[in-house]
């Protein structure tokens, strides 16, 4: 996919309206607000470095959490102007407001170099309704956009695709990396191809995994999502958390996960890809690779007792009152000679409640495992990353990637608005 990209235009001087990904949570510490995590505000430093080389103005422009079109105290943009400010060392200037007469007054009166952050733009209803009036405001902030907020590509917003119908409008740098590390795997991925899917949810996943089927050659699964397709598979899993069946009412709309998983499975693949994986545990590998062997404990929360499950394949027990919580150490093993032997790794979901130490060893692994693939591996979802960035070397990975949804809906082959109006090769 190719974009119409920053570098490809003289920005040389120009007053840059800077769509930035800053949707970041925000914590109390001793009164005063901080952001739970800088990821993002790093992740844009190569482009807003890039702007000040040549010279721009920049007016920062995002919306955070969900204020409903109301000023929310809590969710002004200061903290993330303060952050940005730290990390860049230079004053990001915050307007307490993202159009008007004071805001184009301010913006004019700026020199090249200078930086200012605007108003969460979520205080104003125009927002997600992508009000036309209210993007034209919006756009008279800057001659240019340079979109950087991937997070937000699947949204309908006067922020995201508002603003890129009134002005020329060119993709950052972290937008690039997130978009072309992501197409490039379900457009070309370079085999094997293995994806890891865990968390809670299968829901949240099932359309990537969907989109994926064809793609991948192998998926490897842990997590709540193993234990919908383990009972799929008939096996018995206790008290393990398994996913409720979604009932809609009004729509009419029925989805027993269980189910969904066994026809995912039953889609046998024409694909051989994951055959010519070996093992050195000599399992006739599947497709969809369920856990070999189990962890379990007594409780979900604070368990006195825990122990793995042996061969769970073969024994298929895990007794009432339990919990399956990781996978287990065979497990680790074939997923991590699996992982090794790729050319191209995509992980969403914690393979177990890797919260509690005990917990975490088999996400642990498949990090570990993926720092050693010579080719490309890509972690998405904010708890997974939190493993790596807790127990792993972010450094090693090609792309940790920041979005979440975004993210996801990439993946699930959906076409993003705002990734459409940035395309260059339509
Ligand atoms: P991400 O944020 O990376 O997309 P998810 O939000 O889908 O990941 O899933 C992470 C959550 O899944 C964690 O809070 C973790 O505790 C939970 N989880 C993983 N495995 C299990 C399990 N076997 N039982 C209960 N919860 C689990
Ligand atoms: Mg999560």
């Amino acid at each position: 996919m190719k974009l119409r990209s920053v570098q490809d235009f003289d920005i040389t001087g120009k007053t840059v309206l800077y769509r930035s990904p800053y949707d970041i949570n925000v914590k109390e510490v001793n009164g005063d607000l901080i952001l739970v995590d800088d990821s993002r505000i790093k992740a844009t430093l190569p482009t807003l470095k890039y702007l000040l080389d040549h010279h721009c103005k920049i007016v920062i422009l995002t919306y955070v959490g969900r204020p409903d079109g109301k000023v929310d105290e809590l969710l002004r943009t200061i903290p993330h102007a303060q952050c940005l400010s730290e990390l860049l060392g230079k004053p990001v200037i915050h307007l307490s407001e993202c159009i008007g007469n004071r805001v184009t007054d301010y913006i004019a009166h700026m020199n090249s170099g200078e930086l200012v952050m605007l108003e969460n733009t979520r205080f104003h209803v125009g927002e997600i309704e992508d009000d036309d009036n209210f993007a034209q405001e919006l756009a008279k902030n800057g001659e240019v956009v340079v979109f950087d907020g991937f997070p937000q590509a699947h949204r309908v917003h006067a922020s995201v695709t508002g603003i890129m119908r009134h002005l020329p409008s060119y993709a950052g740098l972290y937008f690039q990396k997130e978009v072309n590390a992501l197409s490039g795997i379900i457009e070309n991925p370079v085999r094997p191809f293995t994806v890891i899917i865990g968390g809670a949810k299968v829901s949240d996943k099932i359309e990537a995994i969907e989109n994926l089927y064809d793609i991948a050659d192998i998926f490897l699964v842990g997590g709540g999502v193993a234990n919908v397709f383990l009972k799929s598979e008939g096996k018995h899993l206790g008290s393990s958390y398994i996913e409720d069946v979604y009932v809609d009412e009004k729509k009419g709309v029925k989805k027993d996960w269980v189910e969904y998983a066994k026809m995912i499975k039953d889609k046998q693949s024409s694909q051989t890809g994951y055959r010519s994986m070996t093992n050195s545990m000599q399992i006739n590998l599947q497709k969809i690779q369920t856990p070999y062997d189990l962890l379990i404990a007594n409780a979900i929360d604070k368990p006195s007792e825990v122990k793995t499950v042996i061969d769970y394949q073969v024994t298929d027990v895990v007794p009432e009152g339990w919990f399956a919580l990781d996978i287990g150490i065979q497990t680790q093993k074939l997923y991590g000679e699996i992982i090794r032997q790729s050319k191209t790794v995509f992980w969403n979901g914690p393979m177990g409640k890797n919260e509690d130490p005990r917990f975490a060893e088999g996400s642990i692994k498949m990090a570990k495992a993926m720092e050693d693939v010579d080719g490309t591996t890509i972690i998405g979802g904010g708890n997974t990353i939190a493993v790596v960035q807790q127990y792993a070397s972010p450094d090693k990975f090609t792309l940790l990637s920041l979005a979440g949804g975004a993210t996801l809906e990439l993946i699930a082959g959906k076409k993003l608005p705002a990734v459409e109006m940035l395309r260059d090769d339509n």
